[in-house]
């Protein structure tokens, strides 16, 4: 066993922690990017459509007294003429005040207007008009006219064919006619209505409509005029939510209009088969939260990019620390000049071995090895080629023992080797292989060049018995073998 290389930095604690803490703080950011990722997507969206349905719930409001106000205009008109029976309400000065004061006190937004049961439609005060118009073929005459006095009907948007104006009728049949007029008519004007949805519908994609129930498109914003008193929904999966349920939101996958996902928030009108739809696309609505996701995300890969610089920086700097390390160690245990382990480590090594024998009843063998007339060496060749040898000696001991066996260099030419689990026959064998291979070696010269020379070792092994209490009692029997084998001849191998 020679001094080995420094162990691979990868194996190390250090290395393996800054990486997994490294893949450990990307991965949980990335994770918490995901999770925020849809569940901030899925509260947004929930937000839109509870505002939505707010919106709604407000539009709703503001309809429903709309309509209540129509029909409060048709109930007192109905009451003053039963009260009064004028002998024409049409030029009758104080029904035409009447309506001229409901007229006044909802800024024109509602006007009361009557017709006869042939469809003649008056207008009041009605000086110079003389039925100018007949609704005769009108949906909102027709829903009424035949039908039972009291039945109010929200009729379908028409454009007023005096006016030019959109126009949503409320008529209903009296319950007695007054010189032929048979039905009121509170028309709503629309502009009115559709520029307050229009200020408030959500921008810039988003719609706020009046439908009925089943579905017919009645007021939109942005204005549709083309839509207006189409069915437009029939085919509309969650109209039948809408149309059912008080009020809510969803998200529709294709609008019938226009076929984008939507979200959609709806309250239904108490008392008449309305319903508020107010509408934002969820192109629209996600828009602030991809924008804000991409930002996280470039946050996120930088972070990323900057986390796996720094970690490889540290383990780089971690790695040429424990290569470090690892080299300091190696040389602590290392001759200088043969590269074989030095005095210490062999002491060391040898103390561990001989405590290991005794626990497991092994026998392990020494060798102690010195160079024969090592002076002549120096004295005839110079102290550089003594050098050389003692390293081309080192080579070989190197090939001739096994990866378990210890070669140290005690100090010198003096060489020594432990051989673990080893009897003597089996240390013998090795010790002889040694010195026939130095004896056959021709070592080149360090000045004269082209000349070689030879050398011969002798040496002394001891064997572990039970009786050795330590390391050094077999250290000092081996000492003594070698001291015979100089004794005598030298070029030899002695075991005790
Ligand atoms: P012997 O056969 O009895 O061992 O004779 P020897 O001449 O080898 O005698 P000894 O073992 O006492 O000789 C040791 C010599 O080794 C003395 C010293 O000059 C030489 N020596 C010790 N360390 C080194 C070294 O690092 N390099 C060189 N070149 N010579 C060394
Ligand atoms: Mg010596
Ligand atoms: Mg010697």
């Amino acid at each position: 066993m020679l001094p080995e290389s420094p162990r691979k930095a990868d194996d190390h604690r250090a290395v393996r922690n800054v990486t997994r803490l490294t893949v450990l703080f990307v991965v949980s950011l990335w994770v918490f990017f995901a999770y925020w990722a849809v569940t901030s997507r899925q509260e947004t969206i929930s937000a839109t459509g509870n505002g939505l349905s707010q919106m709604a719930h407000a539009v709703e409001q503001y309809s429903t007294n709309l309509f209540k106000m129509a029909e409060i205009f048709q109930v007192t008109a109905e009451r003053w003429l039963a009260a009064n029976s004028p002998s024409d309400p049409r030029t009758d000065a104080g029904f035409i005040a009447l309506v001229e004061d409901f007229r006044k006190r909802t800024n024109n937004l509602i006007d009361i207007r009557m017709a006869s049961a042939n469809g003649d439609l008056y207008y009041f005060p009605n000086d110079q008009i003389q039925a100018r118009d007949n609704v005769a073929d009108r949906e909102y005459f027709k829903a009424v006219i035949d039908s039972a006095p009291g039945l109010r009907h929200i009729g379908i948007p028409v454009v007023s064919r005096v006016s030019g104006q959109w126009r949503l009728p409320v008529t209903v049949r009296m319950k007695q006619s007054h010189r032929g007029l048979e039905v009121i008519n509170a028309s709503v004007d629309l502009g009115a209505l559709i520029s307050a949805f229009e200020s408030e519908r959500p921008k810039p994609n988003g719609t706020i409509g009046l439908w009925k129930t089943d579905g017919t498109l009645l007021v939109r914003a942005p204005q549709a005029d083309a839509l207006v008193g189409k069915k437009m929904a029939e085919n509309w999966l969650e109209l039948e939510l809408i149309s059912t349920q008080p009020a809510g939101w969803l998200l529709s996958e294709a609008s019938p209009i226009d076929g984008e996902a939507r979200l959609v928030g709806h309250a239904r009108l108490t008392g008449s088969p309305l319903v508020v739809v107010v509408t934002a696309t969820l192109a629209d609505t996600l828009n602030p939260y991809y924008r804000q996701l991409l930002r996280i995300f470039v946050a996120l890969v930088l972070v990323t990019f900057g986390g796996a610089m720094f970690s490889a920086r540290l383990v780089r700097a971690l790695r040429a620390q424990e290569r470090d390390a690892a080299e300091l160690q190696r040389l602590a245990r290392t001759d200088p000049l043969t590269g074989l382990f030095n005095r210490r480590h062999f002491f060391a090594s040898g103390l561990q071995e001989f405590s290991r024998a005794r626990r497991y009843g092994n026998t392990m063998s020494l060798l102690m090895l010195d160079i024969d007339y090592f002076k002549v060496v120096n004295d005839t060749w110079g102290h550089p080629t003594g050098d050389r040898v003692l390293q081309a000696l080192a080579e070989i001991m190197g090939s001739i023992f096994r990866e378990q066996d210890c070669v140290g260099r005690l100090g010198g030419e003096e060489f020594a080797v432990i051989l673990p689990e080893t009897e003597l026959s089996g240390a013998l064998i090795s010790a002889e292989r040694l010195r026939a291979a130095v004896a056959q070696s021709a070592i080149a010269s360090a000045t004269d060049d082209g000349k070689v020379l030879r050398i011969t070792v002798s040496i002394g092994i001891a064997v572990s018995t039970a009786d050795d209490v330590s390391f050094e009692t077999v250290l000092a029997r081996a000492d003594k073998k070698l001291y015979a084998a100089k004794e005598s001849g030298r070029n030899r191998v002695l075991a005790s």
